[in-house]
């Protein structure tokens, strides 16, 4: 069923009656071309680019809870393609152009809404850092603006300007970035590779990857046996786990991060704002809740669920530049799953294993990437072999010493 304003209306005249389910629910079938295991926003993604871009289209997604449980529902929204290393920026900006073009392309309302991401800074020597990056951005053909403090007063008057330890300088604005309904991305990509074939399978944990003669022939699931040509592991939180089933150790921890929203409110953020001299992003949803969430919890858990010192911090970061925050009533607060990597970066590659490949390690920043990891690893999966795109995130790297380390902290999972 195509999803238009005639469809709308059709069905509001036929008392919404006729409405079919979003996608099927598919049982296992023995054996798959291609198995991906993670049915959140970058397996989606990838089952649908596997179909779209390359007619492989005898796939399954297993997931062991439902689609959009895990981090593609939990995420804060925020998408930015602000980055300064060789290895990401023409990534991020290529998931930026897809965000661009997903609505039509899944035929799905995702709410992509681009009002801009504004990173403030309080010293000169943050505003250097941030000219040079924008500098990078701009020579890679993406947009960025480096804002002075009249700039930043003029698109939000609300922001403490002269708070005493952290004064607002400026900004380096990205108008492109902005927020899309996380879950829409999942119920979106999940209904377009749905329509072109694609298996989504939920309530199927994987629990056993089966190998011979170093190959992968197939999975163990809480629904039998099936067999693949082919697996792409896209577990995000449970990387390390699900790849520790095929005999892999992953330079991946995983730690909870946490998201808050308040009750609602009339229009007082615009777009995206990020505190400079700690962890805290803000944004103001449709309903009018402010959303924001700062760092992770700073132990490792395979749990969703965060705790209260985190909260404190969160909340002092956001006092520092919108002290009318102190006025909210919070209303809802989560945690989800990090995969975090010892570079701050992704990995989206073949693994030692053959026809086993792995798309993890994307720490606080996945929801963005989820159109081009999915992209990218498609073509992975389909050509034995990364694109241009992803060649950067590669396993080996911490082999190797080709490090991708963004935020310049080194192997510390817990400041990526
Ligand atoms: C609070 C919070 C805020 C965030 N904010 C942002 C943000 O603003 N911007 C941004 O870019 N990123 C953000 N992120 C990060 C982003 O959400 C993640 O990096 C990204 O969603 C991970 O990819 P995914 O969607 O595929 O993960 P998930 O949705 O977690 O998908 C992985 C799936 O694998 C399944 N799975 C695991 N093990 C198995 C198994 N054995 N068998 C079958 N299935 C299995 C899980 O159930 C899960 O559904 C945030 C994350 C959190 C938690």
């Amino acid at each position: 069923m195509r999803y238009s304003i005639f469809s709308v209306l059709g069905q509001a005249l036929r008392g919404q009656q006729g409405w079919t389910p979003a996608w099927r629910d598919a049982a296992p079938k023995p054996a798959y071309d291609v198995i991906i295991v993670g049915g959140g926003g970058h397996g989606l993604a990838t089952a649908h680019y596997l179909a779209k871009e390359h007619g492989i289209a005898n796939v399954a997604v297993l997931e062991k809870g439902w689609i959009g449980g895990g981090n593609v529902g939990r995420n804060t929204t925020i998408i930015r393609s602000n980055y300064l290393l060789p290895g990401n920026t023409p990534f991020y900006e290529w998931s930026m152009k897809l965000w661009e073009g997903l609505e039509q392309d899944l035929n799905y309302n995702a709410m992509v809404s681009q009002r801009g991401v504004l990173n403030l800074y309080h010293s000169d020597a943050q505003r250097d850092a941030y000219a040079r990056r924008g500098n990078a951005m701009r020579l890679n053909g993406v947009d960025a603006e480096l804002l002075d403090r009249e700039q930043v007063r003029a698109l939000a008057p609300l922001l403490a300007f002269d708070n005493a330890r952290f004064p607002i300088q400026g900004g380096l604005l990205q108008r492109r970035g902005g927020t899309v309904r996380h879950d829409a991305v999942a119920w979106g990509y999940a209904r377009a590779a749905d329509s072109r074939g694609v298996d989504i399978i939920q309530n199927c944990e994987v629990t056993g990857i089966a190998i011979e003669d170093g190959a992968v022939v197939g999975v163990e699931t809480s629904r039998g046996r099936i067999r693949a040509s082919k697996v792409g592991l896209a577990c995000a939180g449970n990387s390390s786990r699900v790849a520790a089933l095929a005999g892999l150790k992953l330079p991946i921890e995983s730690h909870v991060l946490q998201a808050f929203v308040s009750e609602g409110l009339k229009p007082l953020v615009d777009g995206v704002i990020t505190f400079g001299a700690g962890h805290f992003y803000v944004s103001q949803s449709d309903k009018g809740g402010l959303v924001f969430g700062g760092d992770i919890d700073g132990y490792n858990s395979y749990a969703q669920r965060g705790n209260l010192p985190v909260v404190e911090d969160v909340v002092e970061g956001g006092l520092a530049i919108l002290p009318a925050l102190g006025r909210l009533r919070l209303l809802r607060q989560w945690g989800g799953l990090m995969d975090m990597s010892m570079d701050g970066s992704p990995i989206i590659d073949r693994t030692p294993v053959r026809n086993l490949y792995l798309n993890a390690g994307w720490c606080y920043g996945g929801f963005k990437a989820t159109p081009a990891s999915g992209w990218c690893f498609a073509h992975t999966i389909a050509h034995d072999a990364p694109h241009a795109l992803n060649a950067a995130y590669r396993l080996d790297r911490f082999a190797t010493g080709h490090l991708i380390d963004e935020k310049g902290v080194g192997a510390q999972p817990n400041l990526h």
